[in-house]
C-alpha cells in the first residue's frame, strides 16, 4: 500500500496558484477521479515515484512514448551525449536526417518526413497539407478519436475532451467547426453518406489508426480499407493518426499489423524517446508540397531539436522484436489479470485491446465506437482507480484512456497488480450509479 502523499498535495496546492487547474494537460489533474494528482519526482523500469517517496507500477507510460520503460540507461545516455555538444542549433543537423530515415525505413507508405514538437502539431500540419494538396476546406473526424488539441479536430474528441464531458471548445470558431464532419467511429456506411452530401469538398479523412482515445477500441475489419477506398474515390486523402499507435503496436505501428497505407502519417510519443518530438509524412508528392519545396506554410524554431532527436532515434533503434513481443504479452497479460479480477468480483466488464493498447469498459457488449463507451458504467472507474492507485498501481486517470504497458514490466510488477486487482475489483463491484 502506498503511504500519506502530503507533499504532492501541498505542491497541487501551489501548482494550482499559477497554472489553471494546476496542471500543463487536463487529464493530469484527476478531474474524473478526484483526490490528489501525484507529483512524481522519478521513474526507473516499470516504475515512478511520487514526491512522497511511494512507487508505483506505471501504466501510463507518459501517455504511450516510454515503451521501454523511464530513464532505459541508453537512452538517457543519448540525451546527455547530445545536449553536451549544445541544445539547439536552429540549423539541419544529421540526427534529424537519422531519425526521418528511420521512420521512412519502418513505415512503407512513409516516404517524406517532417519533424514537428507534439503530435498537435502534427495532425495541425497535416490537415493544412491536405486542404492545401486537394484545395477542399472539409475534414471527416471520428466521435471519441483525439489528434491533439487542433481546433478543427477538437469536437466531439475523445481523450481529456471525453474525460471532461466537453461537446467541444469555446474559442472554436463556428467557420472552423462546420468544415470538421464529425461522425460515429467504425461506421463506414456515415462516412459514404458524406461523401454523397459534399461533393468535392472534403479534404481528408483523419482517423486514428487504431483508436486510443476513448479506451481501446480497434477498428473493424475492413474500416480502415473501406476509408481508404471511399477517400480515393472521392479525391480525398486518408491520414492516419499514428501518434499513439506508431512504433507502439509494432515496429511501424498500426501499419505493421492492418498495412492499410494511409496517404499522410502523423506520429509523436515513441519516436521521441520522451522529449518533446512528433512528426508528419507521406506520400511524397503530397508532401513536397511543403514550403519550402511547395506553397503550403509549416515550419518550427526547435523542430528536429538535437537532444529530442537523440533520445527518439535511440529508442527506435533500441525497439526491436523482442520488445514488441514484450509489450504484446505484457498486454495480454494485464488484460488477463484485469479480466479476471474483474469476473471473480461479479462486475459486467469489456477487456478490449488495439494492438498492445489495452482497455476495460464497465459494460458486458464490446465497443466499437464513442457511444459504446459513453454508455459504460464508467462511474464504476473511480473507485477502481483509487483502489489500485493505493496499492501501487498507477493506471490512466480516466475511464476514456487506454493502459500502456511498457517492455521493461517484469514478474515482480505483474504481482504488485494481481495483489492489487481483488480489492480494486470489489471496489467497482461496490459503486453505485450516482
Ligand atoms: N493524436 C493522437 C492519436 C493522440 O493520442 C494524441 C495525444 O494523446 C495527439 C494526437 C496529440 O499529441 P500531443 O499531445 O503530443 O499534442
Amino acid at each position: 500500500m502506498t503511504g500519506a502523499v502530503e507533499q504532492s498535495k501541498s505542491w497541487f496546492a501551489r501548482a494550482s496558484a499559477v497554472t489553471p487547474g494546476g496542471v500543463n494537460s487536463p487529464v493530469r489533474a484527476f478531474a474524473a477521479v478526484g483526490g490528489t494528482p501525484r507529483f512524481m519526482v522519478r521513474g526507473e523500469g516499470a516504475y515512478l515515484w511520487d514526491a512522497d517517496g511511494n512507487r508505483y507500477v506505471d501504466l501510463v507510460a507518459s501517455w504511450g512514448p516510454m515503451i521501454l520503460g523511464h530513464a532505459h540507461p541508453e537512452v538517457v545516455e543519448a540525451a546527455r551525449t547530445a545536449a553536451s555538444s549544445g541544445l539547439s542549433f536552429g540549423t539541419p543537423t544529421s540526427g534529424e536526417v537519422e531519425l526521418a530515415e528511420e521512420i521512412v525505413r519502418r513505415v512503407e507508405p512513409v516516404q517524406r518526413v517532417r519533424l514537428v514538437n507534439s503530435g498537435t502539431e502534427a495532425t495541425m500540419s497535416a490537415i493544412r497539407l491536405a486542404r492545401g494538396f486537394t484545395g477542399r476546406s472539409k475534414i471527416v473526424k471520428f466521435a471519441g478519436c483525439y489528434h491533439g488539441h487542433v481546433d478543427a479536430l477538437l469536437a466531439q474528441a475523445g481523450s481529456g475532451v471525453a474525460t471532461l464531458g466537453l461537446p467541444t471548445s469555446p474559442g472554436v470558431t463556428g467557420a472552423q467547426a462546420a468544415d470538421t464532419l464529425v461522425l460515429p467511429y467504425n461506421d463506414l456506411d456515415a462516412v459514404r453518406a458524406a461523401f454523397a452530401e459534399n461533393p468535392d469538398s472534403i479534404a481528408a479523412v483523419i482517423t486514428e489508426a487504431a483508436a486510443g482515445n476513448m479506451g481501446a477500441v480497434a477498428p473493424k475489419e475492413g474500416f480502415n480499407a473501406g476509408l481508404r477506398d471511399l477517400a480515393h474515390e472521392h479525391g480525398a486523402l486518408l491520414i492516419m493518426d499514428e501518434v499513439m499507435t506508431g512504433f507502439r503496436v509494432s515496429a511501424s505501428g498500426w501499419y505493421g499489423r492492418e498495412g492499410v497505407a494511409g496517404d499522410l502519417y502523423t506520429f509523436g510519443k515513441v519516436m521521441s524517446g520522451g522529449l518533446p518530438a512528433a512528426a508528419f509524412g507521406g506520400r511524397a508528392d503530397v508532401m513536397e508540397r511543403l514550403a519550402p519545396t511547395g506553397p503550403v506554410y509549416q515550419a518550427g524554431t526547435l523542430s528536429g531539436n538535437p537532444v529530442a532527436v537523440a533520445t527518439g532515434l535511440t529508442t527506435l533503434r533500441l525497439a526491436g522484436e523482442s520488445t514488441y513481443r514484450a509489450l504484446d504479452a505484457n498486454a495480454e497479460r494485464l488484460g488477463t489479470l484485469l479480466g479476471g479480477a474483474l469476473d471473480a468480483a461479479g462486475v459486467a466488464h469489456t477487456v478490449s485491446y488495439a494492438g498492445n493498447l489495452v482497455g476495460v469498459f464497465f459494460a458486458d457488449q464490446p465497443v466499437t465506437d464513442y457511444a459504446g463507451a459513453a454508455a459504460s458504467e464508467t462511474w464504476r472507474f473511480k473507485p477502481f482507480f483509487h483502489a489500485l492507485l493505493d496499492a501501487g498501481v498507477y493506471p490512466p486517470p480516466s475511464a476514456f484512456e487506454a493502459w500502456f504497458v511498457n517492455a521493461a514490466m517484469d514478474d515482480a510488477a505483474f504481482e504488485i497488480i494481481e495483489a492489487a486487482l481483488p480489492g480494486a475489483a470489489e471496489a467497482a463491484a461496490k459503486a453505485e450509479r450516482p
